[in-house]
């Protein structure tokens, strides 16, 4: 019969890691601890005013306080840049979370590079990327430590597993290529991108795939050895006319084709996507924890 894989459900999985972040926040709160986060938007991009949305309701949920800060798309980079250094010296405030893309010319790397290390929860800044290198980790970027969480907790071993990592954006590839090749991760990292030669002979060696392209469907199961993990971070949005809304999301990799393949897979939506704000509220709650002495959640 069919050999079908396991799915690795980023909906169940975040589910559980704010259930213990709920836990968390209500010790914390106990010690007089309120995590809190400030949430910045800069003018009223659609798809950024959902992300917005859903990043203040899981703090809700968990209790972490969240300060919303809405700044008319004629903000300049002077006025954004000082709302951050005020929001770096608010001792109220922990973490810092400005949602991306800024509209117009606003530069991203310079506010990037304004916010406090010790409060850059989405971690971006240069500071915490160069930890992650350096194999000690302060705030791991939330799509690559959701990822981590997902091979984690659903116990998949890395350790000596050949890696391979299609997109090397430091959003997204770099930084998971360079925390599975580091210490404790230890997985043999190759990584992938446009001008790779053989794309598919690379990729056919991996016991453990991440495809992060923004390519629809890109992954086909010639592409795929068979047994291994599968996680897709792509998020792409199609047409689909038979939808109500004419359009549907999927992921970099051709689910229905791999799956029955794949060991493992984790798929759009449902994957990697709620896992990316679970995270967010993981480093608010140990940005909150590190500014009070305390030593970072186990997770
Ligand atoms: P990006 O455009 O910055 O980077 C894409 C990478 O893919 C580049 O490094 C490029 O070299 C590589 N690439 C492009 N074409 C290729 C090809 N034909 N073969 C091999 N490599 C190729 O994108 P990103 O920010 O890294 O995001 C990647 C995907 O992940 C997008 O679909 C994005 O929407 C999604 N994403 C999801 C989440 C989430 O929460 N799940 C978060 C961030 C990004």
């Amino acid at each position: 019969g069919k050999n079908m894989s396991e799915i690795i459900s980023g909906k169940i999985i975040s589910a559980q890691i704010n259930r213990e972040l709920r836990q968390e926040v209500d010790q914390l709160k106990t010690k007089g601890i309120e995590p809190c986060l400030a949430v910045v938007l800069v003018g009223e991009d659609p798809a950024s005013e959902v992300y917005v949305r859903n990043k203040k309701r899981t703090c809700e949920e968990i209790g972490i306080r969240s300060i919303g800060h809405n700044l008319p798309d004629t903000t300049t980079q002077e006025e954004l840049e000082t709302l951050v250094q005020n929001l770096n010296s608010d001792p109220v405030v922990h973490g810092i979370l400005c949602q991306f893309p800024l509209p117009g010319d606003l530069d991203e790397t310079q506010v990037i590079q304004t916010i406090s290390p010790e409060k850059d929860v989405d971690g971006l800044h240069p500071m915490n990327a160069g930890l992650i290198a350096m194999g000690q980790p302060r705030f791991i970027s939330c799509t690559p430590y959701g990822v981590l969480q997902m091979l984690k907790r659903s116990g998949i071993s890395t350790s000596g597993k050949n890696a391979v990592v299609l997109g090397r954006s430091n959003l997204v590839g770099r930084p998971i290529a360079t925390l599975l090749s580091s210490k404790g991760w230890d997985s043999t990292v190759t990584v992938c991108h446009s001008r790779t030669a053989d794309l598919a002979e690379v990729t056919s060696k991996a016991d453990i795939l991440i495809a992060a392209i923004g390519i629809p469907e890109f992954v086909t199961k010639n592409m795929v050895k068979k047994g291994a993990v599968v996680i897709d971070v792509g998020i792409n949005r199609i047409d689909d006319p038979s939808k109500t809304k004419g359009s549907r999301l999927v992921g970099d990799v051709a689910f229905e084709e791999v799956e029955n393949k794949a060991s493992f897979i984790s798929p759009v939506p449902g994957g990697v996507g709620p896992m990316t704000i679970a995270m967010l509220m993981v480093n608010t709650v140990n940005a909150s924890r590190w500014q009070n002495g305390l030593a970072e959640m186990n997770l």
